[in-house]
């Protein structure tokens, strides 16, 4: 007879004794994302099941936020009843183990056995719990569903080899240890401790917290048998947990494999970056096997031991990390060295760090493809490392730069080492530019600050780095004056594009990028005001 490999036909047919057999098979067929679903009651979460259960084999049902999760079981038989295909964990975690459930040990197993006997086919159990059980009440629950022993650490990742130990004490079909990354290298500890136990157990391992994404991602081609994801960005259940629509669109985990190739974008802060919605989308379009994360690297120490761990093969550096990255490289192109700031890392396969600046190219390609920038008359306000990157593209291309920088004395040195010139605001009313670029950060994240008054603005083109708002006070001010405008997002893409070539040797999609850029910060600015956009992206 043809045996249908369904994870709840499997899991159906498991006893104790065969469980082990069981689990394997059941671990083979699981979905990678299993996708935690909470509400504050029943009828709640079971409508968000089923409106997952199309798209969503596999979910995590969390009856530990119900106020009384024994109501929720009549539903929960007809959802499984309902939906066959779809793997549903039951979890009623403990307020000790960091869960909501205020109710006994007994009253927690009562309620996991007959959400066992309702038609989940898994069941999540806390080690604390377990060590509390005697073996016969275990067993009993593991004759009626798969067993997830799970254990939680919500202040670190450590003694991840001692705690399995500890675990694999007790019975069970899955193994699943939880930990806090507090540095990007807990994430190389986590896949690390996954690879070595992987054969001999079903495991689950993953980091919670922003610095985890890095085992969200890619812990399944270390051996997890799966990850969790949340249903929307607002329904998260553990600290930074991404969605499941982004772990399996952005991230597309479920073609993530051996030969997957990793890149990143390194910084501190991070969690704001557009890179990875761009990247991954362009890796995609590209059809290049590859993943692209945010890490927030904290340190550089911290970052370049997970780019030889991981490995990475690409990394793209911001903010605070540009300069002091460069004694870390084994080479730089020439430019890089001159601008003093490197914003894009290869990783070649012997290890070796190569260093370029594509910040040059974000500023010089959309100003070319305008105008010829031979003995162009441009302004570069600002004298910080996107400046640095701007004077020396642009005096590379013949123009005639003139440097405006708030602290004087740093603006006249950038000036020399470029043979650029520097000039006196009190000047500027009196000259014309064919463009003016703002390379400092007056204008990020506000509409209220522009770097020149409006009778300042004598100008063809006005090109505002600043790319968050996508209209900055400058280039409305710019725009009122005549000026045409140059939008930050443009070098950014361009920038990115550049980046992209590099690590893959393939042309970007530069539309799509600008396309996801221009979205996403329409989003954005639709978020501070308070309104919703309407999504015109297909
Ligand atoms: P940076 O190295 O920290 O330099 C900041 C510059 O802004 C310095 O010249 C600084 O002047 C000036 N500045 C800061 N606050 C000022 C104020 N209140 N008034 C006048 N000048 C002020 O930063 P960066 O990496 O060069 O980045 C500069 C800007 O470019 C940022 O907004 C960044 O987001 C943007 N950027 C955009 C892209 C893109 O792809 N669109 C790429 C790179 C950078 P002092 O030297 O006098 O302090």
């Amino acid at each position: 007879m043809h045996l249908e490999l369904r994870p709840c036909n499997i899991a159906r047919s498991m006893t104790a004794e065969n469980n082990h057999y069981g689990s394997r098979l059941l671990h083979l067929r699981l979905p990678r994302v299993c996708v935690a679903i909470a509400g504050s009651e029943a009828n709640e979460m079971l409508e968000k099941a089923e409106a997952l259960a199309r798209d969503n084999p596999f979910i995590e049902l969390r009856l530990d936020y119900l106020p009384k999760p024994g109501l929720a079981l009549g539903k929960i038989r007809e959802f499984t009843e309902s939906h066959p295909h779809v793997a549903v964990i039951g979890t009623c975690r403990r307020m000790a183990s960091g869960g909501r459930f205020r109710g006994p040990i007994s009253s927690q197993l009562d309620l996991l056995g007959k959400v066992a006997e309702a038609g989940c086919q898994l069941v999540d159990v806390e080690i604390q719990t377990a060590a509390r059980l005697r073996p016969a009440q275990l067993d009993k629950l593991r004759s009626k569903a798969a067993v997830v022993l799970s254990f939680h650490d919500f202040r670190g990742t450590q003694k991840l080899d001692e705690t399995l130990k500890k675990m694999t004490a007790y019975p069970a079909d899955f193994y699943k240890i939880v930990s806090t990354a507090t540095s990007l290298f807990d994430n190389v500890s986590m896949m690390k401790f996954l690879e070595r136990h992987q054969d001999a157990h079903s495991l689950v391992g993953l980091c919670m917290g922003e610095q985890g994404i890095i085992s969200r991602v890619l812990a399944a081609r270390a051996g997890s048998a799966f990850t969790f994801g949340a249903l929307s960005a607002d329904e998260k259940t553990a600290p930074g947990q991404v969605t499941a629509r982004e772990l399996r669109m952005t991230y597309r985990i479920d073609q993530v494999d051996a030969a997957t190739k990793v890149y990143g974008v390194a910084g501190d802060p991070i969690e704001h970056s557009l890179s990875p919605a761009i990247m991954n989308a362009a890796l995609q379009r590209e059809n290049v096997n590859g993943v692209f994360l945010a890490l927030h690297a904290k340190s550089l120490k911290d970052l370049l031991a997970c780019v030889k761990e991981i490995p990475i093969h690409g990394l793209a550096i911001t903010m605070p990390h540009k300069q002091a990255i460069l004694p870390h490289l084994d080479n730089t192109d020439p430019f890089t060295a001159k601008i003093g700031a490197c914003n894009t890392i290869v990783r070649s396969a012997d290890g070796k760090l190569y260093g370029f600046n594509t910040d040059t190219s974000g500023v010089v390609r959309p100003l070319e493809q305008r105008i010829g920038l031979q003995d162009a008359k441009i302004l570069v306000l600002g004298a910080g490392g996107a400046a640095r990157a701007a004077v020396f593209g642009l005096k590379d291309r013949g123009a005639q730069v003139f440097i405006l920088n708030r602290h004087t004395e740093k603006g006249k040195k950038l000036a020399r080492q470029a043979k650029a010139r520097t000039m006196k605001r009190l000047d500027l009313k009196k000259l014309d530019f064919d463009v003016i670029i703002n390379a400092t950060s007056v204008g990020m994240g506000n509409t209220r600050e522009s770097p020149l008054n409006a009778e300042e603005i004598k100008a063809k083109y006005v090109f505002d780095m600043v790319y968050d708002p996508a209209e900055t006070l400058l280039l409305k001010l710019a725009k009122e004056r005549g000026c045409e405008v140059i939008a930050g997002s443009e070098m950014f893409v361009h920038q990115a594009a550049r980046q992209f070539e590099i690590w893959t040797g393939k042309p970007a999609p530069r539309e799509d990028m600008l396309k996801i850029v221009t979205q996403a910060l329409g989003e954005r600015a639709a978020a501070r005001n308070g309104t919703k956009l309407i999504s015109k992206a297909s």
